[in-house]
């Protein structure tokens, strides 16, 4: 029997009136024939809540909050709720299920508390059960480390739980139900012209994902990309049956025939600016600067370096997640000595809005017109990068939906599958 791999996030299992829902949902799924593992998130505003709970208690070993191990141990509990409530109810409906916590399946993950990553999902537990005929339900976003210790996955780490539980169990498809029909052209809140893609290539949605869209956690779609999981984002909000024609399937991009020169619009509004004016231009500063930010686990973004006139000295921009903003500045600061700078300034009122699409490897003129696009509305731009599917923008963060529109109009995405 094909095994089949279903996850609800945090709207679809919002009440108990969601979750009968998607049990529902599960239920027709298995009564089509399938072998069910269904993988859930917590009741939306649950993991904010127990966040903000272990921030109130305080550091217990020192570390920062996300690399404390008993960090995890608070946050994780939201999806152990939901999978109870969930198996609870598909039993009360008549049917076998089980729900298995992340440390008795076991997803077995790095120990870098709060973004650990899966290293292994051994199947044995999973499939003895899928074959008996029950119905897994397994807590997405927590696993366990080899010394048994509770991980997380990162925020939205439950679609990455559900791939990597698809890929364990050989599963046909990987189900993402959520609040929205599918992925589409842009954020369907800040755009309301956005259109649904029918299909997205892995790639895209990969850029897609990184540049902000989090209607997938990045690391899902490597992993259902390296893994071949092919993934259907769809909607929870309707009845089994109804509305069957719904949903994005995330494919190789060979399968798609209709292909896009741009295919979304993604836009990040967690992002910080640091300049350092006045770098010495010699050999090694890049190197002493981003070293030392390594050091820290901090990520580095956009980098841009200009030259001054007299070419003896450099001006340098980076950009960092808005939540290291400060520890960035910081750590800049204590070296300004040792790197030499004049002066470091910090902007955390910017965004970054992306295009991505395939078809911007065979075109030309496609940076033109998003230049164009924004300069029509008077957006200044402040950085640009790019990479062979994408041209990223950083703007000031009070431009960051009029921009999205801008350039969703420039492209004609309110036309696609029209
Ligand atoms: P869940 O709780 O089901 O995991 P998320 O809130 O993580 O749901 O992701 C779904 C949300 O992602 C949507 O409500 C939508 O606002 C947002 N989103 C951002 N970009 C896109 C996009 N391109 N297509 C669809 N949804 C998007
Ligand atoms: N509950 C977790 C979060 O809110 C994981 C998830 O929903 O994917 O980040
Ligand atoms: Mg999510």
């Amino acid at each position: 029997m094909t095994r089949l791999v279903m996850k609800f996030g945090g709207t679809s299992m919002a009440d108990l009136e969601r979750i009968r829902r998607a049990a529902r949902l599960v239920a027709a799924e298995y009564d089509a024939g399938h072998r069910v593992a269904v993988v859930v998130s917590a009741m939306s505003g649950k993991t904010n809540e127990l966040v903000a709970w272990t921030d109130g208690a305080g550091k217990a070993t020192g570390r920062a909050m996300e690399g404390d191990d008993e960090y995890d141990v608070v946050v994780a509990s939201g999806e152990q709720v939901t999978a109870g409530l969930l198996a609870m109810t598909l039993r009360n409906m008549g049917y076998d299920a089980i729900s298995m916590m992340g440390w008795q399946v076991p997803i077995l993950t790095s120990d870098v508390h709060g973004k650990a990553r899966i290293l292994d999902i051994p199947p044995a537990r999973l499939e003895t059960a899928l074959d008996a005929g029950q119905i897994v339900v397994v807590p997405g976003f927590q696993g366990v480390t080899e010394s048994g210790r509770i991980t997380t996955l990162g925020r939205g780490g439950s679609d990455t739980s559900a791939v990597a539980v698809a890929a364990a169990v050989k599963a046909i498809r990987c189900d993402i139900y959520t609040d929205v029909d599918g992925v589409y052209t842009t954020d369907p809140r800040v755009e309301s012209k956005a259109r649904r893609l029918k299909k997205i290539s892995f790639e895209e949605m990969l850029e897609m994902a990184s540049l902000g869209a989090k209607v997938l956690q990045t690391r899902s779609v490597e992993l259902a990309m390296g893994q071949r999981v092919p993934v259907r984002v769809l909607s929870s909000f309707v009845e089994p049956g109804e509305n069957i024609d719904q949903g994005t399937i995330v494919c190789d991009e060979d399968e798609i025939v209709e292909k896009h020169i741009v295919s979304g619009v993604a836009f990040s509004r967690d992002e910080a600016k640091i300049t350092l004016l006045g770098l010495p231009n010699k050999v090694g500063v890049s190197a002493a600067v981003f070293s030392k930010l390594a050091a820290a686990n901090i990520n580095v973004d956009m980098i841009v370096q200009s030259e001054k006139r007299s070419g003896e000295y450099a001006n340098q921009l980076f950009t960092v997640g808005r939540r290291d903003a400060q520890a960035a500045a910081e750590i800049m600061e204590a070296a300004k000595a040792e790197i030499g700078f004049d002066a470091i300034k910090v902007d955390e009122n910017v965004a970054k809005v992306s295009i991505v699409g395939v078809g911007m490897r065979s075109h030309t003129g496609v940076a033109e017109t998003m230049f164009r696009a924004l300069s029509e509305k008077g957006i200044n731009i402040q950085v640009i990068s790019t990479s062979e599917i994408k041209i990223s923008v950083l703007i000031d963060e009070a431009y960051t939906e009029l921009a999205v529109r801008a350039l969703h109009a420039a492209y004609d995405l309110d036309k696609i599958g029209q």
